[in-house]
């Protein structure tokens, strides 16, 4: 049996302010307005002028030769892999990363390769790290082949790697001749946050892909980014998982909205998320991390209450959280203004108090 996400408990009203987490965020009515104007063509084709010209804007912005649309940021994890790696390679990655717990065990299944997690605090590793999991080059042991990371780490707090630690942690993964790959789901929050522009964040990497349907608030699209010869292979196995598309323009269009209108932005949902953490703090028993972006992950247990329980209180309001480990996730995005979170704060207050 396979469990759906959990409902709504009875008699709760429709949600009103949405922290359960940047991907629920509906297009805005401007971007459904570019939708309808995307000029579009057979995407499978190559004929959706849409589409190129968001691949080409999205391999500028990240400094790599060429791009690929697909329609989620797993595919781009799946692709990725199936094109860096063979059946029996290992992935060095993260303990926490997306990857590792929430991909199905698509990596497994489909390129066969295994993942050796990686410790280290908010999602992140060092170079010492890295080198400490070099295998011998025996017959025994897997052969290493691509160093993962996730900028930010999504388990790891919405942190930011520092720029210096990811270079680091590449350098280590050439000298051993491994490839390297990025995941980017919330790329563009680590580049706002750090005033980092992406081609630097992404440069000590050989593949990066940025997701659309978190903070920037498409419907559905991510951009796999790489070499020529990349994105030529990354193609052939997007058309075998049936990921190519037919007028896929429409999505497109919002995507590269979302990239003149919506990463500017990101500052204020960072900035929520902080006066969040703030408010949160300031409940006795409740223990929270300092974002870096916009997600606030905290704990609870202090305040003699579980996620479950405070999820279901918050539902009866309308507002929704999410539960991911032990501890409650919070994520602001464009749906989420600052009177919703002081109204967000006010109503777990009230919970954890009574
Ligand atoms: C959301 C997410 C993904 C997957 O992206 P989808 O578009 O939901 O498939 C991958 N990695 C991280 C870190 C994520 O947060």
């Amino acid at each position: 049996m396979v469990h759906a996400p959990p409902r709504p408990p009875k008699g709760a009203p429709p949600v009103r302010i949405n922290l359960y987490s940047d991907t629920q965020t509906r297009p805005t009515a401007a971007m459904k307005d570019a939708m309808m104007r995307a000029e579009v063509g057979d995407e499978q084709h190559g004929d959706d002028p849409t589409v190129h010209e968001l691949c080409d804007r999205m391999a500028a912005l990240m400094g790599k030769e060429a791009a690929v649309f697909l329609p989620s940021g797993t595919m781009c994890n799946v692709v990725a892999i199936l094109t860096h790696c063979r059946s029996g390679d290992e992935v060095l990655a993260h303990e926490t990363s997306h990857i590792l717990h929430s991909e199905g065990g698509a990596h497994a299944a489909f390129t066969g390769v295994q993942i050796l997690p990686l410790r280290g605090p908010r999602g992140a590793f060092t170079a010492d790290d890295v080198r400490a999991a070099i295998r011998p080059r025996t017959r025994y042991a897997p052969p290493q082949r691509l160093l993962e990371v996730e900028q930010t780490a999504n388990i790891g707090g919405g942190a930011v790697w520092p720029l210096a630690q990811l270079n680091a942690v590449a350098a280590v993964a050439r000298e051993q001749g491994w490839n390297t790959h990025m995941d980017g789901a919330r790329m563009m929050n680590a580049c706002v946050a750090a005033a980092i522009p992406p081609t630097e964040m992404a440069a000590g990497f050989d593949s990066v892909w940025l997701d659309f349907t978190k903070g920037l608030g498409a419907p559905l699209g991510a951009v796999l980014c790489g070499s020529n010869e990349f994105i030529g292979q990354a193609w052939r196995w997007k058309q075998r998982l049936g990921g190519s598309m037919r007028q896929a323009g429409i999505c497109a269009a919002a995507c590269a909205y979302a990239l003149d209108h919506h990463v500017d932005r990101l500052a204020e949902d960072h900035a929520n998320a902080r006066a969040l953490a703030r408010g949160l703090r300031q409940i006795p028993g409740v223990e929270v991390e300092e974002p870096d972006t916009n997600l606030v992950f905290f704990d609870v247990r202090g305040a003699g209450t579980t996620p479950e329980a405070l999820q279901e209180h918050l539902l009866l309001r309308g507002i929704a959280v999410s539960g991911l480990g032990g501890r409650v996730r919070a994520c602001t995005h464009l749906d989420v203004t600052a009177p919703m979170v002081e109204e967000a704060v006010a109503a777990i207050r009230e919970a954890l108090e009574r």
